[in-house]
Order: structure tokens, then sequence, then C-alpha cells
């Protein structure tokens, strides 16, 4: 898997966050310089989330997984989770990364120290541009247009 936040960085720990009420926590596994992506989709622009994107073995909910609700639309492949409490998206299930997880920078705690490189995504073009963040999935004919 290409994931972008694993390239060249062998050395992880974990580092936590939570909604802003706190009944959902969060730990993610990340090294200490990481690609953040920033998304235009309609989604993305509207909560201001800022992607960490991470394997499946890299994150794990420490509490609240009860109070999570779940949005989707569209393709319905993303899993949007959201604090029902709080109504802060921590992290979610994306759908350029289905058997992983995208973690909301904006939701780490202040103590995380990491090195950041933040990057664009056109997700508002997501067929022809999500080869650039899994190769995998490049959808067939997205160049014809
Ligand atoms: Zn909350």
């Amino acid at each position: 898997m290409g994931l972008p936040t694993m390239t060249n960085s062998p050395t992880k720990s974990w580092r936590h966050g939570e909604c802003h009420c706190g009944e959902v926590g969060f730990a993610v596994n990340l090294p200490d310089s990481v690609v953040a992506l920033s998304c235009n989709c309609s989604i993305c622009a509207k909560t201001g989330f800022i992607h960490l994107i991470v394997e499946k073995d890299d994150f794990k909910i420490e509490r609240g997984a009860e109070s999570l609700t779940t949005y989707t639309f569209g393709t319905h492949e993303a899993k949007h989770l959201f604090c029902s409490k709080c109504g802060v998206k921590s992290f979610y299930v994306p759908r350029s990364h289905p058997d992983g997880w995208s973690v909301n920078l904006r939701a780490l705690d202040a103590d995380a120290d990491l090195q950041l490189r933040f990057e664009e995504f056109d997700g508002a073009n997501w067929e022809k541009n999500v080869s650039k963040i899994n190769p995998e999935l490049a959808q067939p004919g997205a160049n014809d247009a």
C-alpha cells in the first residue's frame, strides 16, 4: 500500500486525540514526519477536516465507540463518523482507503509533536485524483475526460 504517511518513516509512535467533549478518544500510530492532506470535496470543505491517512492496524478507538454516529452520502463508501454529543468528526473510513482510516489532524492532542507537510488533494474531482493518494484505486477511464 502506498500510503503517503508511511513513506521513508520506519519509526512510529502512538499519538492520542479526542473529540471536543472528550467522549470519543482514539490513538494513531504515526511516524514523526507525516503528510497532512487538505481536501476540497463537498464534506471536507465544510468540516475543515485535515487528513492523516493510516493503515487499519495503526489506529484504534480507545473509548466512546458507542457514541459515534455514521453519516454516508453519494457512493456511501466512506463512513463519516462523528460524536453524537459534540458533533466533532475526529476520524473516519475514507473512500480512498476503505481498509484504513483517515484521522483528523485537528483532533490530535496539542502535544502530538509532528513534523507536517501539507498537501492539497482535489477531492472535488475525486475520480480523477484518487490514484495520487492510492494507486490501487486508479479509476478506469479517469483520464479520458
Ligand atoms: Zn464529543
